[in-house]
């Protein structure tokens, strides 16, 4: 059990990764030697500072990756010892459990208490998941007729590029980098600006684990500069993307504008958490809802942002939620007992405040939150934001916040709570709460999401897929289905005589 002294050591001697790229094994300056700021939105203060990638910088790493595809110094090593070096990565990472969690912590400002679990806790727990499948992923034979025999090899695609998210850089990181990595793929990793710092560690951990120079570098800098020249790249084979649906739109443009390289997409929500009156703890759905909403300050891509209640116990459930979100401690994300940390940048700050107006624009009625709050740290910090009466076409019922900040909708019927939940672009997560079991089935089956939480929200682990529906994105991380992205098959057809 991690203590609050623990976190308060790691903090002392926490050390800042340089910055540099990691290309070919080893820390490389950017071409033209240029930095880039990095500041903690705990405090608003300089946390040291990141090689500001260029196309330069791109094309020695995939020039890297590509090489050490062709010579297989990991693509042609027994599996079995593949194996062995992904679960010794996993070994580090919880050796490294609380520096890692810490330095994420200070760079995006996740509270500790959920870091912890979510950050390298999923990491370590991702690879060695996918450490297990490099030894485990066979072809098949087909059932041909005689005098034939059809073998259907599935191979790895050569080199993956993958550009990551601010919000829980380790775990999406480590969502991408396992599968990628066991099935013998090479990979160049574009971490988000606002949050590089664990995973440039996590990549030193990597190498330390013995993974071969060249297989997995990493370009840091802006999206427009970096993750352009990485969508663009004519040699990148498979581009592995988690991030927001106007920046997946781009992607699958470099593909068409490129080599048409396969691009997957895991994109945005509005999910949706209907509470039906049956339901026979009303305390619980309102706390777990609350959680599923305001822990991490709403920057969830899962986040349930839209809260739909059954009429008859709609007054209930606000007051419920209204004390949970007031309860909720917001601050110092490195306080083990702060439930809601800072908002990452100030950018997203500002965008999530903009949305908040739009919301009393549109009449929604706000019962809680609302504001900045906290300014004296310098940080950037929302109060956990309740807005009843949301009209479902407003934007507030359409669009992503990011942020704390929920919208509660009344309904009347089971007809009625599908049609809401399912009048957004989206598809990514949904909730539904119930005692009554013929409902939940037919509740899972009407709700057009990824994944349908019953009686809880959030919380699936590395063995489960996630998959966006909709504009929500496409491909699945996570489980074997993930293995589907970065493989390709190939079959051999004999003749027999
Ligand atoms: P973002 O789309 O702004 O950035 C994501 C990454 O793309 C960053 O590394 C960024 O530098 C890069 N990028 C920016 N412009 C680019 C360009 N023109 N070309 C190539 N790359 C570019 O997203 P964000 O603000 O970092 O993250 C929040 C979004 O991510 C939210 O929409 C959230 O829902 C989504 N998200 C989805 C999931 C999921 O699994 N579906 C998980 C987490 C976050």
């Amino acid at each position: 059990m991690v203590q609050q002294t623990d976190i308060d050591a790691a903090v002392r001697d926490s050390h800042i990764p340089a910055a540099k790229h990691w290309i070919g094994g080893k820390q490389v300056d950017a071409s033209d030697g240029n930095v880039m700021a990095n500041t903690s939105p705990i405090d608003g203060k300089p946390l040291g500072a990141l090689a500001r990638g260029t196309h330069e910088d791109i094309d020695r790493a995939v020039a890297s990756a590509r090489a050490a595809y062709e010579d297989g110094r990991w693509s042609g090593m027994a599996p079995a010892a593949r194996k062995k070096i992904l679960h010794r990565v996993a070994d580090l990472i919880e050796q490294h459990l609380v520096e890692l969690a810490v330095l994420g912590v200070r760079d995006n400002g996740t509270e500790i208490s959920m870091a912890l679990k979510a950050e390298p806790g999923s990491a370590s727990a991702t690879f060695r998941y996918y450490a297990e499948t490099c030894d485990k992923v066979n072809g098949d034979i087909a059932p041909t007729p005689p005098g034939t025999l059809g073998l259907v090899h599935r191979e790895s695609v050569g080199v993956v590029g993958a550009i990551v998210p601010w919000n829980f850089p380790l775990m999406i990181g480590a969502w991408k980098l396992a599968p990628a990595l066991a099935m013998g793929n090479s990979v160049v990793l574009k971490p988000a600006e606002v949050a590089s710092l664990s995973l440039l560690r996590l990549v030193e951990l990597c190498h330390e684990a013995g993974l071969p120079d060249g297989v997995l570098n990493v370009v840091t800098g802006e999206g427009r500069a970096v993750g352009e020249a990485l969508g663009l790249h004519n040699d990148v084979d498979v581009l592995l993307f988690t991030g927001s649906g106007g920046v997946g739109r781009r992607l699958l443009e470099y593909s068409a504008r490129s080599n048409l390289k396969r691009v997957y997409l895991e994109l945005g929500g509005k999910s949706a958490s209907v509470v039906f009156d049956d339901y026979g703890n009303l305390g619980k759905a309102a706390k777990v809802s609350a959680g599923g909403i305001f822990r991490d300050s709403g920057q969830v891509c899962v986040a349930g942002s839209r809260l739909l209640v059954q009429r008859s116990i709609y007054e209930p459930f606000l007051d419920a939620l209204k004390t949970e979100a007031e309860a909720m401690i917001v601050g110092n994300p490195l306080d083990l007992r702060t439930t809601a940390g800072a908002i990452a940048s100030e950018t997203q700050c500002g965008s999530i405040l903009a949305k908040i107006d739009r919301a009393q624009s549109d009449g929604a009625r706000m019962v809680t939150g609302g504001g900045r709050i906290l300014s004296e740290t310098g940080g950037t910090y929302i109060a956990p934001t309740i807005f009843a009466d949301v009209d479902p076409r407003s934007d507030l019922a359409q669009e992503e916040v990011f942020g704390p900040v929920v919208g509660v909708i009344p309904f009347d019927d089971e007809d009625q709570a599908v049609a809401l939940a399912n009048s957004t672009v989206y598809g990514l997560a949904a909730g539904v709460w119930t005692d009554n079991l013929s409902r939940a089935h037919r509740m899972v089956r009407a709700l057009k999401a990824g994944v349908v939480h019953v009686n809880t929200y959030g919380g699936p682990d590395v063995t489960v897929p996630l998959t966006g529906h909709g504009q929500s994105g496409n491909g699945s991380d996570k489980s074997m289905h993930a293995l589907e992205k970065v493989t390709k098959l190939k079959t051999a057809w004999m003749a027999l005589d």
